[in-house]
């Protein structure tokens, strides 16, 4: 756990540290004036919290007066707070097949690995499956990730119908008894109707087998609040479940994770924080939020 919360606050040092600069400057102060709401507004944007969430801090602190018990940086958490209408405490996936999807470049691959690398140091057993069809860079880097973590993989390189290697794998892994079947797809962009058919049948082809699955789509934590529009465009095909936010380490702007979770009200899975295996940490809202703005 304790590895958990360094990892979740190391992934956000680039986000927490203009939060944490502002709010330093109002130590000590019971009220702030025009000039540093307009500060604390700009930096809250560039964390990309989104333009409502930005909007009621800013409406919430101005003309406020803080009593003795309170700092502004608690405040904030709160509101924060106030703006998830889910359940968002950290549990883990229940479903034992996952379905992995996004855009292409997001991190699918690496998180289908890591994912795969979670549940196995947790001691289940693991079946990775490479359905990407276009990439063969993609099935090649997933099955050298699979023979490091020593897990089983499946993917077939003569077919092209991804539909028929998820129909396999599901098949494989449930045979051989793995207790999480993880499947990488190709990337997509939404807005390609062939592409996005494709994943429908995938999804049909999956939901043939008497297993619960989930879908989880995969988004760059740096794209901001086009992350949104991927969701939106995704689900209209195929019904998202989850999200896992990836590169959390190399942007400043890790204040999507609550924007996401208001607009969308799914959950977060995981937060992806670097290029290795472990380098993926299960969403805690409560650590997520002290990682935004505690000092360490
Ligand atoms: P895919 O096309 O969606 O399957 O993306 P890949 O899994 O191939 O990842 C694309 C690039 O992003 C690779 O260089 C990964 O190492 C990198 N990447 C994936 N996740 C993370 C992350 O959480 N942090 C960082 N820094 N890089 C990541």
């Amino acid at each position: 756990m304790f590895n958990f919360i360094k990892k979740t606050f190391s992934g956000l040092n680039k986000t927490r540290k203009n939060i944490v600069n502002t709010f330093s400057k109002f130590h000590g102060k019971k009220y702030l004036t025009d000039d540093e709401i307009s500060e604390l507004e700009s930096i809250l944007f560039q964390s990309d919290l989104g333009y409502d969430i930005v909007d009621n801090i800013v409406d919430n602190f101005r003309g406020k007066t803080l009593s003795s018990d309170e700092s502004w940086e608690t405040k904030f958490i709160e509101l924060l707070k106030k703006q998830i209408p889910i359940k968002c405490s950290k549990s883990d996936i229940d479903e034992r097949v996952i379905l992995i999807v996004g855009v292409n470049g997001t991190g699918k691959t690496t998180t289908s690995a890591k994912i795969a690398n979670y549940y196995k140091n947790k001691g289940e057993k693991v079946s990775l499956v490479g359905a990407d069809t276009y990439r063969a860079a993609a099935v090649e880097q997933l099955s050298i990730w699979a023979d490091r973590l020593g897990v089983k993989y499946i993917s077939n390189a003569s077919t092209k119908d991804p539909a028929s290697i998820v129909f396999d794998g599901i098949n494989a892994g449930l045979k051989d008894g793995s207790d999480r079947i993880i499947i990488d797809t190709a990337g997509r962009l939404h807005n390609s109707v062939n592409l996005m058919k494709e994943l429908e049948k995938v999804c049909k082809i999956a939901g043939k087998f008497d297993q619960s699955m989930r879908v989880v789509l995969v988004v760059d934590s740096n794209v901001g609040q086009n992350g949104m529009n991927q969701a939106l465009e995704f689900n209209k095909f195929i019904p998202i479940d989850s999200l896992v936010l990836t590169k959390m380490d190399g942007t400043a702007r890790g204040g999507i994770a609550v924007s996401l979770i208001n607009k969308l009200k799914l959950p977060i899975d995981f937060i992806g924080v670097g290029e290795q295996l472990d380098d993926l940490v299960p969403f805690d809202l409560d650590i997520y939020l002290e990682g935004l703005i505690k000092n360490e």
